[in-house]
């Protein structure tokens, strides 16, 4: 199954991420993991990225589009991935779309978790309060990432929505509750 998964900073995404593709047994492709990895092995893309990513940026897309145009073509994603955390832009979701058709890639599945903004901003504070070890984890940085969200990776969900492809899960509840409801909506 290929799955894109899509929501909010603060929403879960990363958790459920991982419990997904371990449902779905397919490969857990996150940006953002990849980001970290470069960052903490000193590369040339990490040292790109982490001025970017210090701050709550998005980094520059074409760094991104490259990185997730050479993971996809791995092996291990011929029969199925899950990414999580791309696309964050429209020109990313399109370059996916175009990524897509190129490898004769089809039934894709975008799944959005969906959280109210007044939830986000309590998980962010929370979240900055007991310090999750994060360098981009202290609350100025996650309002900003949120500010980033909403200008520029909410759109990708009208993009989706406009294609009909869109399922939008209720991502509030426990953990096991929402990993259900997406299991269930994905079946
Ligand atoms: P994440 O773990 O997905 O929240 O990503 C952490 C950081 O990596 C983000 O705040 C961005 O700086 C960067 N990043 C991850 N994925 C992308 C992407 N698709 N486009 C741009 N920047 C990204």
């Amino acid at each position: 199954m290929r799955i894109v998964l899509l929501g909010p900073p603060g929403a879960g995404k990363g958790t459920q991420a991982v419990m997904l593709a371990e449902n779905k047994s397919v490969p857990h492709i996150s940006t953002g993991d990849i980001f970290r990895a470069a960052v903490a092995s000193g590369s040339e893309l990490g040292k790109q990225a982490s001025s970017y990513m210090d701050s709550g940026k998005l980094v520059p897309d074409d760094l991104v589009i490259g990185l997730v145009k050479e993971r996809l073509v791995e092996p291990d994603c011929s029969d199925g991935f899950l990414l999580d955390g791309f696309p964050r832009t429209v020109d990313q979701a399109q370059a996916l779309t175009a990524l897509f058709q190129e490898l004769g890639m089809e039934n894709i599945r975008v799944v959005e978790l969906v959280v109210p903004d007044e939830v986000l901003i309590d998980r962010i504070k929370k979240r900055g309060e007991s310090g999750s070890g994060r360098s981009d984890d202290s609350v100025e940085v996650a309002r900003l990432r949120l500010k980033e969200y909403y200008e520029k990776t909410a759109p990708v969900s009208s993009y989706y929505k406009t294609e009909g492809a869109l399922i939008e899960i209720d991502g509030l509840g426990t953990i096991e509750e929402v990993h259900d409801r997406v299991v269930q909506a994905l079946n």
